[in-house]
């Protein structure tokens, strides 16, 4: 029985040995080995994008390679290419020189391809490789391509001018459980108005000036369920117990029955010369920014601009009722570009009535 049993596990591991070590040297063996015999590099635009692409061609696909930076030499990319030769290709390149200085095709080993792009900056986040079937009609054989990307350009904090030292209270409209208008796509003002107020509130900062918010998230500035003097009165105190408050800007949608209605509206209360100057201020950025219809500076009753001490304005960015306006809303470029305007419109306050 015993040697019966070793014998038969004798017989398994010959055979295990023979598929496990045997076969994959037969299979490497019979594995046909791709030739290079394809090389092209150009700087193309695509999607407002400068790349530099390179194309690496072989004579049959499915090629395995293996991406990676490497990690002594950052601007270096490695590409290595299994059961790969170097055919009738120049192995040494010259790239564009900006998004890439040179490359080479070097055989690391026996059929062992590496591929090396000297890039400008460090390759980290800055290629992708994919590959591409045989393109008969551009007469081009199976590829790998590698995207060299142009760095982002580093974009400074927003600034603007005439704000330094100046005291500015922010007034987000709405929030918690008062969402104010409702698009028809379900964008919510108290949303737009908090990431706008945000934005403004961060270029002043970063241009010297003091900023309070009456709120600084999806909040009640009273509590839940006030009443609207209680609300708005809790906003109004903000500005009134901040000390040095200059100006009590409150930001809004506006909105209407007519999904038509549409454009930029500024408003005030005239308490004194300098409420009329701020609203055209503001509202003459905010239309130049915005391109949308401009409707104009109005007074007006509301309750935070007529009970502020300092001069005050509310600003309506457009209409969350009509369905291309309430795309724009919601939409970060524009909310960034209304908060520049907003900011450029307060510098251009406190540089006219020297506050
Ligand atoms: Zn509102």
């Amino acid at each position: 029985m015993i040697v019966d049993f070793s014998n038969k596990i004798g017989r398994v591991l010959g055979a295990l040995a023979f598929f496990f070590l045997l076969l994959p040297t037969v299979c490497l063996a019979g594995k046909p080995v791709h030739e290079i015999n394809y090389f092209q590099s150009h700087v193309i635009q695509e999607n407002g994008q400068t790349l530099l692409r390179i194309e690496i061609g072989l004579n049959r696909p499915d090629t395995e390679y293996k991406v990676q930076v490497n990690a002594a030499k950052p601007k270096q990319l490695l590409l290595d290419l299994e059961n790969t030769e170097i055919g009738d290709i120049r192995k040494d390149i010259t790239l564009d020189g900006n998004l890439a200085r040179f490359m080479t095709f070097r055989e690391l080993e026996r059929r062992h391809t590496q591929v090396m792009v000297a890039m400008s900056q460090p390759a980290a986040g800055l290629y992708r490789v994919y590959t591409q079937a045989a393109d008969r009609k551009a007469q081009k054989p199976y590829r790998i391509v590698i995207d060299v990307l142009a760095a982002p350009v580093k974009v400074p904090a927003d600034k603007v001018a005439g704000v330094t030292g100046k005291v500015v209270v922010l007034d987000p409209g709405h929030g918690g459980t008062d969402s104010g208008a409702i698009g028809p796509d379900g964008v919510q003002e108290k949303d737009v108005t908090l990431a706008v107020a945000r934005r403004v509130r961060d270029i002043l900062t970063a241009s010297g000036a003091r900023v309070a918010m009456t709120r600084d998230t999806d909040c009640d500035v009273y509590g839940a369920n006030a009443t609207d003097r209680q609300e708005l009165q809790a906003r109004v105190n903000v500005g009134a117990y901040t000390p040095g408050t200059q100006v009590f800007l409150s930001i809004h949608c506006n909105a209407f029955s007519s999904s038509d209605a549409n454009g930029t509206a500024t408003y005030y209360y005239p308490k004194s010369d300098n409420d009329a100057v701020l609203a055209q201020d503001l509202q003459r950025q905010l239309v130049a920014a915005g391109g949308l219809r401009n409707r104009g500076i109005s007074e007006a009753n509301f309750y935070v601009v007529k009970r502020s001490a300092m001069p005050a304005a509310l600003v309506e960015l457009a209409f969350i009722t009509n369905y291309h306006e309430e795309a724009l809303l919601s939409d970060a470029d524009f909310q960034d570009a209304m908060a520049m305007a907003i900011c450029q419109g307060l510098g251009k306050f406190f540089t006219d009535t020297g506050i």
